[in-house]
C-alpha cells in the first residue's frame, strides 16, 4: 500500500526485539499486568520508550499524566526525568496504582512521582494554581471525559509544552463512520477539533493504538 507500512505479526515482533530496549522492571511489569484483568490497557513497549525519549529530548522536568493504570507509562516517563524531576499521576483505582506504586519503589523513583486518587476532573482543578507549569501531559483515561481533560491540560501546559494523548484511533473505529457509540464520536470529535485548533501544534502518529502529540504554542 505505500502510504503506511502494515505491522504484521512478524514486523511487531522484529519491532520488539530491535526497535525496543528492553529492561528487567519493564518486562517484570508488562508480564504482571498482561495476568491482570484489563491488563490490555497497558501502553505499548514502543509507546513507552518513545514517551521516554520525547522526554529526554525536551528536557521535561515537571510532567502529568491522567490515567495511570498499573504504571508502565509512569515508570517510563519518571525514570527519564533529571534529579528534581516531578510527575503527578491521577488515577481512581487504588488496586491498580498499588501496582504502579511497587514498580516505583523498585525503580527508586517513587519520590518522583506525586500520585492523586479520585476523578481526574477534581485533581485537575485542584492543579489550575500551577498552570502555566508543566512541561508534558499524557492523556490515557475514560474516553468520553477526554474533551474536558484537553482543556485543562492545556491550561496547565506551558507554552512550548507537550501532550500526548493515547487511543485516537480507538481500534480504527474513528474512521468507520458506521460505528457511532460514544467513545468512539467523542474521540472523532476530539481528533477534528485537534486539528482545527490554533492554539496547538500536532501530528497524529499511527503508534499503538493512535497516539496524537501535540505542542501548546
Ligand atoms: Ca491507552
Amino acid at each position: 500500500m505505500g502510504k503506511q507500512l502494515e505491522i504484521t505479526e512478524q514486523l511487531y515482533a522484529y519491532l520488539l526485539d530491535t526497535g525496543f530496549r528492553d529492561d528487567p522492571l519493564l518486562k517484570e511489569l508488562r508480564e504482571e499486568t498482561a495476568r491482570m484483568p484489563n491488563g490490555m490497557m497497558q501502553i505499548a513497549p514502543l509507546q513507552g520508550q518513545f514517551m521516554a525519549l520525547l522526554a529526554q529530548i525536551s528536557g521535561v522536568r515537571k510532567a502529568l499524566e491522567i490515567g495511570t493504570f498499573t504504571g508502565y507509562s509512569s515508570l517510563s516517563v519518571a525514570r527519564a526525568l533529571p534529579a528534581g524531576g516531578r510527575l503527578i499521576c491521577l488515577d481512581v483505582s487504588k488496586e491498580f496504582t498499588d501496582v504502579a506504586r511497587r514498580y516505583w519503589v523498585k525503580a527508586g523513583i517513587a519520590d518522583r512521582i506525586d500520585l492523586r486518587l479520585g476523578p481526574a476532573l477534581e485533581s485537575l482543578a485542584a492543579l489550575k494554581a500551577e498552570a502555566g507549569s508543566f512541561d508534558m501531559a499524557f492523556i490515557d483515561a475514560d474516553k468520553n471525559n477526554y474533551p474536558h481533560y484537553y482543556e485543562a491540560v492545556l491550561g496547565l501546559l506551558r507554552p512550548g509544552g507537550l501532550l500526548l494523548i493515547d487511543n485516537v484511533l480507538w481500534g480504527g473505529d474513528v474512521a468507520d463512520l458506521t460505528v457511532n457509540d460514544q467513545e468512539t464520536t467523542t474521540l472523532r470529535a476530539l481528533n477534528a477539533k485537534v486539528k482545527s485548533d490554533t492554539r496547538v501544534e500536532f501530528c497524529l502518529l499511527p503508534i499503538a493504538d493512535g497516539l496524537t502529540l501535540i505542542r501548546k504554542k
